[in-house]
C-alpha cells in the first residue's frame, strides 16, 4: 500500500517553515531583493528555529533531518523567496558531499562547528570557462608534503565567501580527466583564498554569490574527502540528491504564483466581472495548479528513494527539470494574470519569474538533466 500522507513531526516541520516564511520572510524579501543584500538577520532566524543545515546528522549533534523534511522545508521557504532559501540550500549543497564521501573523524571536525550559530557551507564546482562539463575544470591540486596546493577559481559560487566551509573541487592529473579530481574543505580564513562579490543577478538577489579565488592555497591533505581521483564522482552523487530541494523550491514559486493569480483574479474586474470568470483566465489558474499537484509528488517520490537508500539519479533529474519548467511557466502566466500590474514590483509575481529563472540552471541545466534522464535509457 502507498502512504501519501505526512507524518506529524514532518506536519510540524512544514507548519514551522510556513509560519516563518509568512512572518519574516515574505515581508522582508523584496527589500532584500531590490537592494541585492545578504539577509543575515533571517538566516540567524532560521538557524535558531532549525531550518538551517538541517541534514548534519545527530551523531555529530544536528538534526539528521532525511530529504523529504529537507524537501518540506524548501517548498515553504521558497513560497517566500526563494533567493533567500537558496542561501540555506546551497549550505545543505556544500554539506552533502561530507556526508557521502567524508570519514567521521571530518564530519566530527567540520560540521560540528557549522551548528554553532549561523553558519554556511559552500560548493565549488562550476568554474568561468566550464559549468556543464566539469570534469574539464581549470582549478589546479598539486601535493606538497602532507599538504594541498590550490590554484584557479571557481565562478558562481552560492555562499562563496561568506561560508565558514568551501568543498573545492580541483585537478591533480588534467590528463586522467574526471579521475584526476578530488574534493577538499577549504576553511574561510586560509591564507591565498579570496572572493568576488557577483553583481547585478536576473533574480535570487538575496543570495550572495562569488567568484572564489584560489591563490598558492594550502590545506592538509586531511581534507581531502574520499581519495584523490574522487573528485568528480563525489560532486555527481552530490548533484544527484540535491537537486531535488531545488524541484522543491520550484514547487514553492509555482504554489506562490498560483495564490497570488487566484486572489489577484477574485479582486480584479474586467467587462463588468471578476477576471477569474473568463476561461481563459481559469484554465491558466487550472493549468498551474497541475504543475504544482504533479512536481510536488514527483520532487516527493524522488525525495522518498534517496531516504530509503533505492537509486535516485533519474528520479532526481525529472523531479529538477519538471518542477523548475512548471514553475517557470506559472510564474510567467502569474504575470499575465495580473496584466500591467504585473509587470512591475508592487506584486511580486515578477520576481517570482526573476527568480525561477536559475532554477532551471543551477545544478546542472535543463538541458543537462534530459541528457542525465536520456542516458539512464540508453546506456
Ligand atoms: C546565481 C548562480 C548560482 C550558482 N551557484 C553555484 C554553486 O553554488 N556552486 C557551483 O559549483 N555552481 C553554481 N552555479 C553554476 C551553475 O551550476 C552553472 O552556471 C551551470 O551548471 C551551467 O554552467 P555554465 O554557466 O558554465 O553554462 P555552460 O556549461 O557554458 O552552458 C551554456 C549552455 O549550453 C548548454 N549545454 C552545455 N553543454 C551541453 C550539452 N552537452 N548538451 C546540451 N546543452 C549543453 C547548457 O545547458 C546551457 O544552456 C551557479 C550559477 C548561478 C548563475
Amino acid at each position: 500500500m502507498i502512504d501519501f500522507s505526512l507524518s506529524d513531526e514532518q506536519r510540524q516541520i512544514q507548519s514551522l517553515a510556513r509560519q516563518f516564511a509568512k512572518d519574516v520572510i515574505i515581508p522582508n524579501a523584496a527589500s532584500y531583493d531590490r537592494e541585492e543584500s545578504y539577509p543575515a538577520e533571517i538566516v540567524a532566524q532560521a538557524a535558531e528555529l532549525g531550518l538551517l543545515n538541517t541534514i548534519i546528522p545527530e551523531t555529530v549533534g544536528g538534526l539528521g533531518l532525511g530529504m523529504l523534511e529537507e524537501v518540506i522545508i524548501a517548498e515553504e521557504l521558497a513560497y517566500g523567496c526563494m533567493g533567500i532559501y537558496t542561501i540555506l540550500m546551497a549550505s545543505e549543497l556544500g554539506i552533502t558531499p561530507i556526508l557521502l564521501a567524508g570519514s567521521k573523524e571530518q564530519q566530527e571536525r567540520f560540521l560540528s562547528p557549522l551548528l554553532d550559530g549561523p553558519k554556511l557551507a559552500a560548493f565549488a564546482l562550476s568554474e568561468p570557462d566550464n559549468g556543464s562539463d566539469a570534469a574539464a575544470m581549470k582549478t589546479r591540486a598539486r601535493f606538497e608534503g602532507d599538504e594541498v596546493i590550490l590554484n584557479g577559481s571557481k565562478m558562481w559560487i552560492s555562499n562563496g565567501g561568506i561560508a565558514d566551509l568551501n568543498v573545492v573541487f580541483a585537478s591533480f592529473d588534467p590528463e586522467k580527466k574526471h579521475q584526476g579530481t578530488l574534493a577538499v574543505v577549504v576553511e574561510k580564513g586560509t591564507p591565498g583564498l579570496s572572493h568576488q562579490k557577483i553583481h547585478g543577478k536576473l533574480g535570487q538577489r538575496a543570495t550572495y554569490t562569488a567568484e572564489l579565488i584560489f591563490e598558492d592555497v594550502r590545506v592538509p591533505a586531511a581534507n581531502i574527502l574520499g581519495e584523490p581521483g574522487d573528485g568528480f564522482r563525489i560532486a555527481m552523487q552530490t548533484l544527484d540528491k540535491t537537486r531535488i530541494p531545488v524541484a522543491a523550491g520550484s514547487v514553492g514559486i509555482a504554489r506562490r504564483a498560483l495564490d497570488e493569480s487566484v486572489s489577484y483574479a477574485a479582486e480584479r474586474k474586467a467587462f463588468g466581472k471578476p477576471i477569474n470568470r473568463f476561461q481563459a483566465i481559469q484554465f491558466k489558474l487550472a493549468d498551474i495548479k497541475i504543475g504544482v499537484e504533479t512536481a510536488r509528488w514527483q520532487t516527493y517520490y524522488a525525495a522518498y528513494l534517496v531516504d530509503a537508500g533505492l537509486p535516485h539519479t533519474q528520479a532526481s533529474a525529472i523531479a529538477k527539470t519538471y518542477a523548475s519548467d512548471i514553475a517557470f511557466d506559472a510564474a510567467n502566466e502569474a504575470i499575465q494574470i495580473h496584466g500591467g500590474y504585473g509587470y512591475v514590483a508592487e506584486y511580486p509575481v515578477e520576481k517570482l519569474l526573476r527568480d525561477v529563472k536559475l532554477n532551471q540552471i543551477y545544478e546542472g541545466t535543463n538541458e543537462i538533466q534530459r541528457l542525465v534522464i536520456a542516458r539512464t535509457l540508453t546506456d
